[in-house]
């Protein structure tokens, strides 16, 4: 049963290799609150760029909503990362902070962005009209947030954060930090 998914990847390894001499495109980690909108700017980076980003683990959108924290555990194979990497994607990680600081340690070297919303305030609203919370996991959320805010701003923790107030604005500043690899990406083994 494993030798189908492992053929397949190694075939398409094959047509979209790195070219010769050059490492793939560098991972990014996507970090950042519940609700900030890192779904929302992913998607539309995927939309812009067929073929150009991976994942680490299958990553059914429906479910993602519902347990956010349980999917976030899934990541952790250095392997599944370097698989991606080798078929010239970039691989996102859609992890916590304690899933950045697990990465940090390892020799990934990948590009760090939290997306964060401008306030708390504009969080609570944007899961409220979102509908995907109760009363008790707002609060969690809310809670949970306010110390991610905290600590985005650790210096050199994060290569870039987004506050994603204007979401045309927010999804430039991901395209621009992520412009270099895109390019690589963009490049074919052929
Ligand atoms: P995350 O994936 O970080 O949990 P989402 O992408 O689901 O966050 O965004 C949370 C909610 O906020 C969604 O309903 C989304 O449509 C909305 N949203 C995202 N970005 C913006 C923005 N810049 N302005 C207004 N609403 C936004």
């Amino acid at each position: 049963m494993l030798r189908r998914p492992l053929a397949g990847l190694a075939a398409a390894a094959r047509v979209r290799a790195p070219p010769d001499g050059m490492s793939g495109p560098r991972p990014v980690v996507l970090s950042g609150p519940s609700g900030a909108g890192k779904s929302t700017l992913l998607k539309r980076l995927l939309q812009e760029h067929r073929g150009i980003f991976g994942f680490s683990v299958s990553r059914l959108s429906a479910r993602y909503h519902e347990e956010p924290e349980a999917r976030r555990g899934e990541w952790q194979s250095k392997a599944a990362v370097q698989a991606v990497q080798a078929m010239n994607r970039i691989c996102v990680l859609d992890v916590d902070l304690q899933g950045v600081r697990n990465i940090k340690a390892t020799d990934l070297q990948p590009i760090y962005i939290s997306v964060q919303p401008p306030s708390l305030h504009v969080l609570e609203e944007r899961l409220r009209q979102r509908n995907t919370e109760t009363e008790e996991s707002l609060e969690k959320r809310l809670a949970a947030a306010r110390a991610d805010m905290e600590s985005s701003k650790e210096p050199g923790l994060f290569d870039a954060v987004i506050i994603n107030d204007s979401l045309e604005q927010a999804y430039a500043e991901l395209k621009e930090a992520l412009s270099e690899e895109i390019k690589k990406a963009q490049r074919t083994g052929a």
